[in-house]
């Protein structure tokens, strides 16, 4: 990733000399293709500002664009060089894309760019082991629930179903379900705060940034409470 002051230096078009920004895929000057940087900040690639509330609209348009002009049929008589780029920096634009679309995927990818360190998805199975990570006020409803899994799992060892307590379990998932889409709406509203906090120049960024990554963790942490459900419901 460049560091900051990298990011901000200009290099000039390989074609008509004209300045150019590491992230940009195409001279604004004369259109030739232009290496970008490998690790080009996804908002740059877009043309965007570090904002988290993104019309994915008109991001997935500039996608489009964007991919058209970098088609390989467009370079069948290009230099090869201009050929690698057109490769690379449409790779870098799917990257680009993919991260940002997602809401999820866009907030993890900013906080590691403000360089927040925030746990990385996947590593799912060391979360269970980790008690500490139970949102507070989840304390009782998933120590409920883990009874009641533990019970069902031990009903279904003995090829048995219990229907009581497997709609329980349906219920209690509904309800962690409920509180995911929650937690996805704060994160959403944690956006808001921290692109107007950046508007205003108001700096409590930090605090904002902590929120989301404790917002995170708890999404993640209910996100393992329904696969759990599921899993032991063979859903
Ligand atoms: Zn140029």
């Amino acid at each position: 990733m460049p560091t900051a002051e990298e990011k901000f230096v200009d290099v000039a078009c390989w074609s008509c000399a004209a300045p150019v920004v590491h992230a940009q895929l195409f001279c604004a000057s004369c259109g030739k293709v232009q290496p970008a940087h490998s690790g080009a900040d996804y908002f740059e690639v877009f043309g965007l500002s570090r904002k988290l509330a993104i019309d994915t609209t008109s991001l997935e348009r500039e996608f489009y664009r964007l991919s058209r002009r970098l088609h390989p049929d467009v370079y069948t008589r290009a230099s090869e060089q201009e050929q690698n780029w057109s490769l690379r920096n449409a790779s870098l634009l799917n990257d680009a894309y993919r991260t940002l679309k997602e809401p999820i995927a866009r907030t993890e990818y900013f906080l590691r760019l403000e360089g927040v360190e925030i746990q990385e998805e996947g590593k799912q199975a060391s979360d269970r082991k980790n008690p500490s990570r139970v949102p507070d006020d989840l304390l009782e409803e998933v120590f409920e629930l883990n009874m009641q899994l533990e019970e069902m799992r031990m009903t279904r060892k003995t090829g048995d179903d219990d229907p009581d307590l497997r709609q329980d379990l349906l219920t209690a998932k509904q309800q962690f379900e409920a509180q995911l889409a929650e937690t996805d709406n704060f994160i959403q509203q944690l956006w808001q705060e921290r692109d107007e906090a950046l508007a205003s120049n108001f700096d409590f960024g930090d605090q904002i940034k902590q929120r989301m990554v404790a917002a995170l963790d708890r999404r993640r942490y209910i996100r393992n409470l329904v696969r759990d459900v599921n899993e032991t419901l063979d859903t």
